[in-house]
């Protein structure tokens, strides 16, 4: 099954006056895809990001991730899918500020059935894999911009999810950090990840093999390059 497949899934806030901020639209993303995803503030970006992350259910339409129809679930399994399945990376970090990197990427798997003995040996391992292996026991106030996303896109992947889920993961980062960082997503891509990262930015959106545009709601594919 495609890690996304969304049929005709929009949707409109009740207002009033009703604001249909995801026009009603088809996507599949496969397995190991890189997608950007740009348009204008306004545009109904965090909405899409809503629905794809299962923080939010589209009042119209179905939602199947990993072939799994997420319209049926119950609040609590769409909570365990979404914690299980998606690993979000957000532009300001999201960081818990007094703990320390390794134990911020291992709160990431209390809740995913990792055997507490085996946590803080993953979350090492994780932080290892994006260059951080020299920094595990510093604050993130110790660390910067750059190192924090490292941190954050550790904690993202160290539950081995289906997607990678950014929303503007370089916009507080200066120009070579957010290189940088764009770096590590490619990388993590070239491994076999399903990257899909929102962004307004036009250098952030160039690097994905396929962008979708999104424009007052609407969703529409803006062109698909070869790898
Ligand atoms: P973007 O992330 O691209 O800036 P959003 O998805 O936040 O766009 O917003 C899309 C549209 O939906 C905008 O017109 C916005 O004002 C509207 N909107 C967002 N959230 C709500 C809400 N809770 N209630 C009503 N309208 C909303
Ligand atoms: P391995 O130890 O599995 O051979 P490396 O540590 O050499 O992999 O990492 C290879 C590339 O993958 C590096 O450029 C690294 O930045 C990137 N990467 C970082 N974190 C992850 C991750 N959690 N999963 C996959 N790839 C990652």
């Amino acid at each position: 099954a495609p890690v996304i497949e969304l049929r005709q899934a929009g949707l409109t806030y009740p207002g009033p006056p009703p604001v249909q901020a995801l026009a009603p639209c088809d996507l599949r993303v496969e397995r190991g895809e890189f997608v950007a995803v740009v348009g204008p503030s306004g545009a109904g970006k965090s909405t899409f990001l809503n629905i794809v992350g299962l923080l939010d259910a589209p009042t119209c339409g179905s939602y199947l991730l990993d072939g799994v129809d997420t319209g049926a679930l119950k609040d609590a399994d769409r909570t365990t899918l979404r914690g299980r399945r998606i690993g979000f990376v957000f532009q300001s970090f999201h960081l818990l500020p007094h703990r320390s990197a390794v134990e911020n990427v291992t709160l990431a798997l209390i809740h995913n059935g990792t055997p507490r003995k085996d946590r803080a040996a993953r979350a090492r391992h994780a932080l290892e894999q994006v260059g951080l292996g020299h920094r595990i026991d510093a604050l993130p106030t110790a660390l910067s911009g750059g190192e924090r996303q490292r941190v954050a896109i550790a904690r993202a992947l160290v539950g081995e999810p289906s997607l990678l889920l950014c929303d503007e993961p370089t916009g507080n980062l200066d120009s070579a950090t957010a290189h940088s960082v764009l770096e590590l997503l490619e990388a993590v891509h070239a491994k076999g990840m399903t990257v899909l990262v929102i962004t307004h930015d036009p250098t952030v959106a160039a690097r994905g093999r396929r962008t979708l545009t999104i424009q007052d709601g609407a969703l529409t594919e803006a062109g698909r390059r070869s790898r």
